[in-house]
């Protein structure tokens, strides 16, 4: 049985007592264990990372930029392999999985323009014969800790920038999905990067709260649920650091009267069925306006009905979910949904999937006529479950989206501008699309939800990530001149 280890201090470690069994979602079968951590195998990785820092911190700008090349090419050169892990132990499609390898890229290419990224300002003269400065530096070892759903990807939105601006870092990953984790730290260590910059611990609870309390862990960068990501923030910055938590999500896209009708059929089939519903910005709530719900459900439902459910190494669409459990509790949704009266109008529960063994498979389902009061509207359900609500005004679809406790991404589908424009001016999301059901903005800007999907006040990756992984200091600075001369106690005026 294959065992994933640890990554510390450039090398594999094998430490913990306690394993968890990784399974490949398609076929059923366990493929691995991998070790969980103890607080004292966190301390090792720890230490590793403090005592690395100095000298990555102190590295030069050419040195770092080139390391950050070098992974860059290697990644693309064999991203190949990496969504073949990722489709291994998650499930989604070859394909999504390599869509994913190449949104997180992405950041790799924004960290290569560090050097510009870092620049500081310079004022000559602020006060007679005094200059000021400002320069951002990194802050020391920074933890990240991240969900199933996306082994490479969202690590990657954050470890680039990390290493890029001269911090070290510990990733532990989702002990649903180690492996990833591993492969890019030993793409680190051939793209050249100090042993010691970038770890991997792997873990459960006791390794999340091992750094979470940790004295010399700086900031933390936090991807899962919104119930853990309330604790995650809550017990870091009770312990000092500097934290971003981005929590779960309930997107809606709202489909005006006057949209494209098989555009909105599309995408509503593209964001809600697309990696099993098991994103962050999958839409789950689709909110009809006027009278065109009978029409959208239906080219919806052809669309659902033509879509191949199976192992993500045969062509599918769609793959299975994560696990035994979360498909059991997904499925529970479906029979919840049914019985608070909402129409069915796909079952993905009965489906036929395209797969080998018994893997976790539900089809994609769709509900129509779904209330606000219905757990599937309330709900993150994270899976192919998607519920079709009708409204009579644009006023009740925007009250419905702000009525939300969260707020990670929506979507509106019209071809009037005004309205558009009204509804991204006034919606309190923090991602948006016009015409495109899954807005995830590029490396260089930011992306984070708002309310309960993002404890903390800076978004990953962008100019935001720069500034949350260095700090500012402002260097004021005089040379000894006969000008200078004389005592005054007084406070320095700007003359
Ligand atoms: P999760 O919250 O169960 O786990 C996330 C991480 O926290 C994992 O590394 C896990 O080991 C750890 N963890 C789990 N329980 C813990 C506990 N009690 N104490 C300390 N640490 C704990 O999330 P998941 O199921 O892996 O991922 C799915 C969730 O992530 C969904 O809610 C999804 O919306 C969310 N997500 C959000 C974004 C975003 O950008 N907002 C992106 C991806 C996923």
């Amino acid at each position: 049985m294959n065992t994933i280890e640890h990554w510390i201090n450039g090398s594999p470690v094998k430490a913990g007592e306690r394993t968890s069994e990784v399974t490949n979602p398609a076929t059923g079968k366990v493929t691995g264990n991998v070790v969980l951590a103890r607080a004292e195998d966190v301390d090792v990785a720890v230490a590793a990372a403090k005592a690395a820092f100095p000298a990555w911190r102190d590295a030069s700008l050419a040195r770092r930029t080139q390391i950050l090349f070098a992974f860059r090419e290697l990644l693309n050169a064999r991203k190949g392999e990496l969504a073949a892990i990722i489709t291994a132990e998650h499930g989604k499609v070859l394909d999504d999985a390599l869509g994913e390898v190449s949104r997180g890229q992405e950041v790799v290419e924004f960290a290569c323009g560090i050097a510009h990224l870092i620049k500081g300002s310079y004022t000559e003269n602020a006060s007679t014969k005094v200059d000021i400065h400002s320069v951002r530096q990194a802050l020391g070892p920074v933890a990240i800790i991240s969900p199933f759903n996306f082994p490479a990807m969202v690590p990657m939105w954050f470890f680039p920038l990390a290493i890029a601006a001269g911090n070290t870092v510990i990733l532990k990953p989702s002990e649903k999905v180690p492996t990833a984790a591993i492969w890019m730290a030993e793409l680190w260590k051939e793209a050249g990067l100090p042993d010691g910059v970038f770890n991997v611990v792997q873990g459960d609870k006791v390794a999340v709260d091992s750094l979470l309390t940790h004295p010399d862990i700086m900031a933390v960068s936090f991807v899962g649920s919104t119930p853990i990501a309330q604790y995650v923030y809550k017990t870091a910055t009770a312990n000092g650091k500097r934290v971003q938590a981005l929590g779960g999500a309930k997107n809606h896209m709202i489909v005006l009267p006057d949209a494209d009708l098989d555009l909105a059929a599309d995408a509503a089939i593209n964001a809600g069925f697309g990696s099993a519903g098991e994103r962050c910005m999958a839409i789950s709530a689709l909110v009809a306006v006027g009278g065109i719900a009978d029409e959208l459900v239906g080219k919806i439902a052809q669309r659902a009905g033509e879509l191949r459910t199976g192992d993500g190494l045969r062509g599918s669409d769609m793959g299975p979910l994560v696990s035994a459990a979360h498909l059991e509790k997904v499925s529970g949704y479906v029979d919840a949904g049914e019985a608070a009266g909402a129409t069915l109008v796909v079952d993905g529960r009965n489906v036929a999937p395209d797969a080998e063994g018994s893997g976790f498979f539900l089809g994609p389902t769709l509900f129509d006529n779904v209330s606000t009061d219905m757990s599937i509207y309330t709900d993150e359900i994270f899976g192919p479950v998607l519920s079709v609500l009708r409204v009579d005004s644009f006023d009740e679809a925007l009250a419905l989206v702000n009525g939300s406790p969260y707020g990670n991404g929506t979507a509106i589908f019209t071809s009037d501008g005004g309205a558009a424009r009204r509804f991204e001016n006034e919606v309190q999301v923090g991602m948006v699309g016009i015409n495109i059901s899954v807005p995830v903005p590029m490396a260089y800007y930011s992306f984070g939800g708002w309310k309960n999907s993002l404890f903390g006040d800076t978004h990953a990756h962008g100019t935001e990530g720069v500034n949350f992984f260095t700090r500012g200091k402002a260097v004021t600075t005089r040379w000894s001149d006969p000008s200078n001369r004389g005592i005054n106690l007084g406070f320095p005026q700007n003359v």
